[in-house]
């Protein structure tokens, strides 16, 4: 029998979205171009039986109790808070910029109030926020911004702060006291036996059929259901029709280190001045294995190759919002994820959009 629904894509949006219409009592068809599910939150033991992240370390947390339940479902979990050093000239510094930071930075003995007072007199308040200069200029003042902020956003994205919007630099915050986290969600976890384990338990069910290494390319037939999700960049399913979305790669390095447990005193270390990488994270830390050696991967932004990154920035959302125009004049397709709409989702953020584009088909649909 055919399905009512073909989902392309099994990542998070695709992989949500398919189990949330057949648990609806939807019969859904899902394929992916990869050869495997999960989409870039994809996980595997490499050569050496350490688990990583072939596309570049994924870190969940949410303050969403919903998502979590969602997830719960497919998954146990193991407890953990992500920290970040940034490499500054000899110094390893908390990032984002904390107490610790700023004294060690600039040898000083602040308190949180002295720390407050400190930013009070370096930042440059602007009338506007419009860009990421903008927002760091007004936060942490000049010298902070360039240390922390101005060569790592030019390698990750090709741009000035000056050339991107607000929201990027947002992700960031600054803190006054010692906290070293990276994230301060209220859930902070780890799938404990990986995300694809996590993905094949969401998939598994009696209405959904599923297929990896199947491309879907615009032509495909799609007369047979009565509804389409397309996770994949937007523009590629109009054949580009308007011109291409701008997207920002990574290369994604991979290395093994035998006979070494760690190498790195935290999860990534960032590296915003110096190298043409931009950061390098080690996986035992964010997965908890035990190993006698260990694996890291090194980010090397790209102009070119698979799109990772939508790029925040105004003329980017006008292009994307005439892609939506079209997409408006077929109903029968609904675009959810972080691709096909163009924005700078985390993966809880995806769950959410595809629990709720569900929710509107199965409305539909019934
Ligand atoms: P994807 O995961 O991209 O899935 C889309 C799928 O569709 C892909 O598998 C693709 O092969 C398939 N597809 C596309 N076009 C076609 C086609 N024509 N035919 C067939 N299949 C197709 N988020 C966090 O919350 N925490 C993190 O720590 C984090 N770290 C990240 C690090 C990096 C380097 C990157 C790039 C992202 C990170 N994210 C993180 C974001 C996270 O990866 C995304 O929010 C999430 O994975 C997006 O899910 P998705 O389903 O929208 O897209
Ligand atoms: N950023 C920076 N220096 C850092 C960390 C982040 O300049 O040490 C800026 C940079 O522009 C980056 C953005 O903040 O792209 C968002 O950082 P985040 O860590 O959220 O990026 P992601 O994990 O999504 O790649």
């Amino acid at each position: 029998m055919r399905a009512d629904v073909l989902v392309v894509g099994l990542g998070f949006a695709g992989s949500t979205a398919a189990r949330a219409l057949a648990d609806a009592g939807f019969r859904v068809h899902a394929i992916d171009r990869r050869p495997h599910l999960g989409g870039n939150a994809f996980d595997k033991p490499d050569a050496h039986g350490v688990t990583i992240h072939p596309y570049g370390p994924h870190i969940f947390h949410t303050n969403s109790t919903r998502i979590v339940q969602f997830l719960s479902r497919f998954t146990a979990w193991r407890p953990y808070e992500h920290r970040v050093l940034a490499k500054i000239g000899e110094q390893y510094l908390p990032m984002p910029i904390n107490r610790t930071t700023i004294n060690r930075m600039y040898g000083l003995n602040l308190d949180e109030k002295g720390v407050s007072v400190f930013l009070d007199s370096v930042r440059e308040p602007r009338a506007r926020i419009v860009t990421s200069e903008d927002l760091l200029l007004s936060t942490v003042g000049r010298d902070l911004c360039r240390t922390f902020f101005s060569g790592y956003t030019r390698k990750h994205w090709g741009l000035e702060l000056s050339e991107l919007s607000a929201s990027v630099a947002a992700r960031v915050p600054v803190r006054t006291s010692d906290d070293d986290r990276y994230f301060t969600d209220s859930f902070q976890a780890m799938p404990a036996d990986g995300y694809t384990t996590m993905f094949g338990r969401m998939i598994e069910h009696p209405l959904i059929s599923y297929e990896t290494g199947v491309d879907f390319d615009g032509r495909s037939d799609t007369t047979a259901y009565r509804q389409v999700i397309f996770t994949g960049p937007i523009d590629s399913y109009f054949q580009h029709r308007l011109g291409k979305l701008p997207y920002r790669s990574v290369e994604f390095r991979h290395e093994h280190h035998a006979s070494t447990p760690f190498l790195q005193a935290v999860g990534t270390i960032n590296f915003p001045n110096d190298f043409e990488y931009t950061r390098v994270t080690e996986f035992k830390h964010l997965t908890g294995q035990m190993h006698p050696g260990s694996s890291l991967v090194r980010e090397i932004p790209r102009g070119e190759g698979e799109p990772f990154y939508p790029i925040p920035r105004e003329e980017n959302h006008e292009l994307y919002k005439r892609y939506r125009m079209l997409a408006s004049a077929h109903p029968n397709v609904t675009f959810v994820g972080r691709l096909a709409e163009y924005r700078y989702y985390d993966m809880d953020q995806v769950v959410a959009a595809a629990l709720a584009a569900a929710q509107r088909i199965a409305g539909r649909l019934r």
